[in-house]
């Protein structure tokens, strides 16, 4: 019977798991995400002695993950200190003696979503996160979508409603997707982190940012047709989020392409796995290093 090691690695915490399925996944072990010396560390020392047949990792990004380029495995041009040009393939592959499997945090939920929650049975959805930041990642029958980079469906160019004069935080963009929805964009916004928000305000947050998501959404919809979206992260806990953004993208859809089913209750649901979908995802990346 094989074993696997799973991590998720997030811009605040990172967690890490034993088990081949999320159903005898362990309790995860919770980690601070500081310094890469001290997380990669702490990771690793979870994970060492236990006679692993590979790791899976879920990481944030961006990535290096062309196969025999000179930097696989190498996280490339994220703004968050000190974790530029880390190399986390070799780090863990080399000190845990075993393979191992790598992606993006987005490409590896939807891949555990996919083999065991809300995706189930697709050949094509996408996994969005509405968080810290936003991404989204893509599998095709089966497979994470890859090219020249990983998807960047957070960066999507979108249009500044009317009243609207928030510059955007996006170190890169400003007013891009995730510069106007995060959750941190939220929270400058009403000046208290989203999950602080009640009444009208609550209602005024779900309202925008399931707006500027729905735009998202209708873009990825059009580009890469996914039967299913599946949307978590922090935000999207928020009262009224999946009532609020089904109705947008109904709405958006509606006149072209105009299918009923994109505006049922299945086309935009929440992840099946909870918060173990990035999870679910390192064993299905463990795995398939495995083999
Ligand atoms: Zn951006």
């Amino acid at each position: 019977m094989a074993l696997f090691g799973t991590i998720e690695i997030g811009g605040t915490k990172t967690l890490v798991g034993v088990g081949t399925s999320p159903d005898d996944l362990d309790e995860p072990r919770r980690i601070e995400t500081t310094t890469p010396e001290e997380t990669l560390g702490a990771a690793i020392d979870q994970l060492r002695d236990l006679d692993l047949d590979a790791v899976g990792v879920a990481s944030f990004g961006p990535l290096e993950l062309r196969n025999g380029h000179g930097d696989y495995g190498h996280i490339t041009a994220t703004p968050k200190a000190g974790w530029q040009s880390i190399d986390i393939h070799s780090r863990l592959g080399e000190e845990l003696g075993v393979p191992v499997g790598l992606d993006t945090d987005v490409n590896g939920a939807a891949l555990g979503e996919w083999r065991w929650g809300a995706g189930r049975g697709l050949r094509q959805l996408v996994y969005v996160t509405v968080g810290t930041g936003i991404g989204g990642g893509a599998v095709i029958d089966g497979v994470s979508l890859h090219g020249l980079v990983h998807p960047e469906m957070g960066h999507l160019a979108i249009q500044r409603l009317t009243d609207d004069d928030f510059p955007g935080l996006c170190p890169f963009h400003g007013d891009c997707l995730e510069g106007m929805a995060s959750g941190p964009a939220l929270a400058a916004r009403f000046g208290v982190p989203a999950g602080d928000l009640d009444g009208v305000e609550l209602s005024a947050a779900v309202t925008l940012v399931t707006s500027y998501l729905a735009q998202g959404l209708t873009a990825m919809v059009r580009v890469l047709a996914p039967q299913r979206i599946i949307v978590g992260g922090g935000v999207a806990k928020l009262s009224g989020f999946y009532e609020s953004l089904r109705a947008d993208v109904a709405g958006r859809l509606a006149s072209y392409p105009g299918l009923s089913e994109h505006g049922d209750q299945s086309f935009v649901i929440p992840p099946g796995l909870g918060d173990r979908s990035g999870l679910a995802g390192g064993l299905v990346l463990a795995e398939r290093a495995a083999n």
